[in-house]
């Protein structure tokens, strides 16, 4: 009996959120006094394989097939449920990102096994297998106790801090019994539309809403996300606007991200918004309305004009080289 823990690559490196999760993985092993294994699909160099012991995977299992480059979600359900009969494996984690969203439930139904999706808590064993997740956009808590034999985890991102220790993995090839007629779709292109920091991955992200009143004036906040090293993000009336692209939009109806800082400029704070944004550790709000309802939810608040605010942020943010 193992623990196997699904660890995702894009473009041959392993993603935060994936280290997370075998972080995750490992604990729980050592909580039910077995082993954590990782899983890896695609050409991955061997540095990443290895850093995976460092956050306490002791075997990593490797399929380098180069058809496995992208997420092909029914192969990958294939492959993951081969894994897991091989490594006779009671509890299953992915990270609950794009790529876990489409494959735990795939998996949890193949192996018949209760899924916690965007899981915040370690399972409580003293009564059960408890497994606290966040429901109604981060409103209230759910703790759900799976009863069947085998279980799937998936880890909502960023809900524990990566704490890489020294130890190593022993790295076995993974060769799964899979063919070209399994793969019933293939990805031609990959292109990049979010600059060089994924939304999801990003640690910090500077979003602009229809405070900032045209697509003119983004680059306000394009010059302080570039000093604080962010991604950048909008609200979705600017999306719709067309101001900015739509997979830049965070929200109920757009992406939920949970960076460690998340400056909002000229954004009201509608429910909607902060759906997508309220899983941040610290939130910074600039807006001129003291009434603004996002200040509510903020960390730290300017209340101010954004064209005077934002320029002086970034000029001190290069200064103090934050
Ligand atoms: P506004 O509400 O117009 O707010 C602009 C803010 O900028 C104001 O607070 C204003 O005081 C401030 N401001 C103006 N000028 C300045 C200045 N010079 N300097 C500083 N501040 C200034 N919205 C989302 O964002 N994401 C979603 O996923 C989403 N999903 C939705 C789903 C549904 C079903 C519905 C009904 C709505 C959804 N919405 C969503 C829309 C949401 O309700 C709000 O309308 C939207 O978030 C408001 O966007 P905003 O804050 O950019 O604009």
């Amino acid at each position: 009996m193992s623990i196997l823990i699904f660890a995702d690559q894009a473009q041959g490196k392993i993603k935060k959120a994936s280290f997370e999760a075998v972080q995750y993985g490992a604990k729980i092993a050592a909580q039910l006094g077995t082993t954590a294994t990782a899983l890896v699909l695609g050409p991955v160099d061997a540095a990443e394989l290895a850093a995976l012991g460092q956050y306490g995977a002791q075997n990593v299992l490797h399929a380098a097939d180069a058809r496995l480059h992208e997420v092909e979600s029914t192969v990958y359900t294939k492959i993951i449920a081969e894994a897991a009969a091989q490594e006779d494996a009671k509890v299953i984690i992915f990270s609950h990102n794009f790529d876990g969203k489409a494959v735990a439930p795939r998996v949890a139904a193949r192996l018949k096994a209760g899924l916690v999706a965007g899981a915040i808590s370690y399972p409580d064993t003293s009564n059960g297998f408890v497994v606290k997740k966040s429901v109604f956009s981060g409103k209230a808590f759910a703790n759900i106790n799976i009863t069947s034999d085998k279980k799937v985890i998936a880890l909502l991102p960023n809900s524990f801090p990566l704490t890489p220790g020294t130890a190593s993995a022993t790295v076995t090839n993974f060769t799964p019994a899979i063919s070209d007629a399994d793969f019933k779709v293939k990805v031609v292109k990959v292109e990049t539309v979010s600059g060089d920091i994924p939304l999801t991955e990003a640690e910090i992200i500077v979003s602009g809403g229809r405070g900032l009143k045209g697509p003119e004036n983004w680059g306000i906040l394009e010059d302080l996300a570039k000093a604080l090293g962010a991604a950048t993000a909008s609200s979705r009336p600017v999306a719709d606007a067309g101001w900015r692209p739509h997979h830049e939009h965070v929200g109920q109806t757009g992406l939920t991200v949970r960076p460690n800082l998340y400056v909002a400029i000229g954004i009201s704070g509608a429910i909607q918004h902060l759906a997508g944004v309220n899983g941040s550790k610290v939130i910074v709000v600039i807006n001129k309305d003291p009434e603004a309802p996002f200040f509510k939810a903020a960390d730290y608040g300017i209340v101010g004009d954004a064209f005077e605010v934002v320029p002086k942020l970034t000029e001190a943010v290069k200064k103090y080289k934050l």
